[in-house]
């Protein structure tokens, strides 16, 4: 899968997305991660992305002309010299604002709600792109021609999209094939199958006087099985019962 991300702070992306099972996928090209700087496509010399609101107000907005050059210039793999200024779209584009283009995700608290149903759709797409806003985030326009989805990754306000984007990302990444080993099958996870994960326990056998619940060095598959059912369901109950059907609260 290849994921373009834009964000105005391209070098937040060089740590946490290089280490781990993530920079594994991107070192086998399983993922193909292109992050690029969204001043790329600016055209004044102080390499502006943001602008006074229209109607007044605190804070500032991210320019839907500088986002517009800049989506069609990576949908289309085409240098930002070709894009950037241009009101125009680029002559023989496939993908054009406001036309086909690839699956193109703006960060924001008002988008629909990253859930593990959500991430397993976007996995099965060839290419993502996402937009990280910044200030008080972009102009609706980009909305409205840009985005094919509007993604948030939970009921609170950060600084900028890029930490949702990475929450993307991982989400993501890790339900593509070959990512995550055969031991930790993301299919057994929390929310996959609609309930959380019951709880997990190794060596030693106890801990400062607390040990581990007996069933799980019995040997009996099948009563650890049921156990670890039983426990997903009641920490489900008791914890998050709107992700059960309401006759199993
Ligand atoms: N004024 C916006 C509002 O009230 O909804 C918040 C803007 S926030 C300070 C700046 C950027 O952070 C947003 O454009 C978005 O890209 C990102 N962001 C903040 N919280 C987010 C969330 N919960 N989910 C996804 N993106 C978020």
């Amino acid at each position: 899968m290849r994921i373009d991300v834009l964000s105005i702070f391209p070098g937040w992306f060089d740590g946490p997305l290089t280490s781990s099972l993530l920079g594994r996928a991107a070192g086998d090209g399983t993922l193909d991660l292109r992050v690029h700087d969204l001043r790329d496509w600016t055209t004044d010399r102080h390499r502006s992305v943001d602008d006074a609101p229209y109607g007044g107000g605190a804070g500032m907005v991210m320019r839907a002309d500088v986002w517009v050059a800049a989506c069609e210039s990576v949908w289309n793999d085409l240098p930002p010299s070709v894009t950037t200024g241009d009101p125009d779209p680029p002559a023989d584009a496939a993908y054009v604002a406001g036309g086909d283009r690839p699956r193109t995700l703006v960060l924001t608290p008002r988008g629909r709600p990253l859930t593990q149903a959500l991430a397993a759709e976007l996995a099965t797409e060839d290419r993502l792109v996402l937009l990280c806003g910044r200030y008080e985030g972009i102009d609706e326009r980009v909305h409205e021609l840009v985005a094919t989805d509007e993604v948030s990754v939970g009921d609170y306000v950060l600084f900028g999209g890029e930490v949702a984007a990475a929450v993307v990302i991982e989400a993501v990444t890790r339900l593509l094939p070959g990512v995550v080993g055969n031991d930790a099958s993301p299919q057994d996870e929390s929310f996959s199958s609609g309930l959380l994960e019951y709880p997990h326990y190794t060596r030693p056998a106890e801990v400062r006087g607390q040990g581990v619940p007996s069933v799980l060095t019995s040997g009996d598959h099948g009563a650890v099985d049921r156990w670890r059912e039983d426990q997903a369901r009641e920490l489900t109950r008791r914890r998050r019962p709107d992700l059960l059907p309401p006759d199993a609260t």
